[in-house]
């Protein structure tokens, strides 16, 4: 079964391997750019509707650049971010800074760049305080705790470190004023990879909601309202991905109702979103280095978790086709494993794949958000190297694979003891 064809030949990516060793991630650049555009378009009725894309889904500076042409701000969330847009140009009101639990010293750089400052809590005011002028806007992120259930991947609101209280929120607003700022929005970020278009609206029917209290709790228009990111990535087969132009028009009617009879008729929709961006255009690719039968059946490829955590982490499906094989019908289930001393190191579980063998190729789907960007170097095992290539069958490096010098740059080896020697001489 299908999950979606893939949209590169096996000769390109032969091509690519042929110079530069699996695993590596190849991202669909049409793809992303289309996506961009289709929501875009899903909001095209409200005037300055803007998209920040999430920098950590896929912080590659020629990802970023490339939605930035499409009219993308970005949404950072540490100093590395902010470094990464700044090298690129994007700075000002087109970088969102979302973060917690954060230092002053994450603030002096958010505000060195212009970024939209998005505070955790009305306390980090302190912080703003410090700084040598006050951001010109700031925005606060809501946390509805009880009053809304959030889902697997980001938790129940109520246990959520993240944004604030209601109360707080009204009281940010006030003390905010009362300092000298006076450009507002407000933001929450409650559910991730949501792929019910009613759960999307139940966040921005909150969020107006909220934007009318505030106006007549403290007198603060918002200027924007950020409904988050979390738009879902139809992972498995048969999930339906999220119609945009449904949600679109679903937030429009809620803007009409409530927005716009309290005055509220200017406020810009924002959001940023990662996972639905970039997410479905990008692949893992990885050979197959060994096959073996114990217990079950095992076929170990030469990725790990340390460039793909998802399944070893929240368990999540990728969906899995092997190069060339993709019409060949499924034998028994098989475990697909990587190296790590971690037995959570398995990209799927009692999987039915075609039968393979060494060297084939297999290409983990949907990998294109929070894959590379969560890598790690556990094990002494390194990131990819990552490509981006076209309809046009063109292909680009846009990062290189780490080496073992990369590895080792912040060390300095001890000098080994001479042989021959004793160590009491
Ligand atoms: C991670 C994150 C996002 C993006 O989430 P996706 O599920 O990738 O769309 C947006 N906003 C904040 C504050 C985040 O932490």
């Amino acid at each position: 079964m299908h999950h979606s064809p893939l949209p590169f030949s096996a000769q390109l990516i032969e091509q690519i391997a042929a110079d530069h060793p699996t695993p590596f991630y190849v991202y669909h650049e049409d793809g992303m750019r289309q996506r961009v555009r289709e929501l875009y378009d899903a909001f095209a009725w409200n005037e300055g509707f803007k998209q920040f894309f999430a920098v950590k889904a896929t912080p590659n500076p020629h990802i970023v650049a490339i939605l930035a042409e499409e009219g993308c701000g970005a949404d950072c969330s540490s100093p590395a971010e902010l470094v990464l847009c700044e090298h690129i140009g994007l700075c000002g009101e087109g970088v969102m800074f979302t973060s917690n639990n954060t230092t002053s010293d994450e603030f002096s750089k958010a505000a060195e760049v212009g970024a939209i400052i998005n505070l955790d809590s009305p306390s980090l005011l302190d912080k703003l305080q410090e700084l040598p002028s006050l951001p010109p806007i700031v925005s606060y992120r809501y946390n509805p705790g009880s009053e809304r259930r959030g889902n697997v991947i980001i938790g129940e609101p109520q246990e959520s470190k993240f944004g604030c209280t209601r109360q707080q929120i009204l009281e940010g607003y006030r003390r905010s004023r009362e300092i000298g700022i006076g450009r507002f929005g407000l933001h929450a970020m409650v559910v991730s990879n949501e792929l019910l278009v009613s759960s999307l609206l139940d966040t921005a029917q909150m969020l107006f909601e909220m934007a009318v209290e505030i106006q007549e709790h403290s007198g603060a228009s918002v200027e924007f309202i950020n409904l988050g990111g979390g738009i879902g990535v139809p992972y498995r087969v048969g999930e339906k991905d999220v119609d945009l132009q449904e949600f679109g028009a679903g937030v429009q009617s809620l803007y009409e109702s409530l927005l716009v009879p309290a005055g509220l008729g200017k406020v810009q929709v924002m959001m940023e979103n990662g996972r639905a961006i970039t997410g479905p255009f990008g692949y893992l690719v990885t050979r197959v280095t060994t096959t073996k039968k114990s217990h079950k059946h095992y076929v170990g490829v030469d990725a790990c978790m340390s460039n793909l955590m998802r399944p070893g982490m929240y368990g999540a499906y990728h969906h899995l086709s092997v190069l060339g094989k993709e019409d060949e019908l499924s034998v028994s289930p098989v475990d697909v494993v990587g190296s790590l001393c971690e037995n959570n190191d398995k990209f799927a579980i009692d999987r039915p794949l075609p039968e393979v063998q060494e060297a084939d190729i297999v290409v983990v789907h949907d990998a294109g958000a929070h894959g590379h960007s969560m890598g790690f170097q556990y094990n002494g095992r390194l990131r990819s190297a990552e490509f981006l290539f076209n309809n046009a069958g063109e292909v680009r490096k846009i990062r290189r694979a780490e080496t073992l010098d990369d590895y080792f740059a912040t060390v300095d080896f001890p000098q080994p003891k001479k042989t021959g020697q004793s160590a009491a001489s």
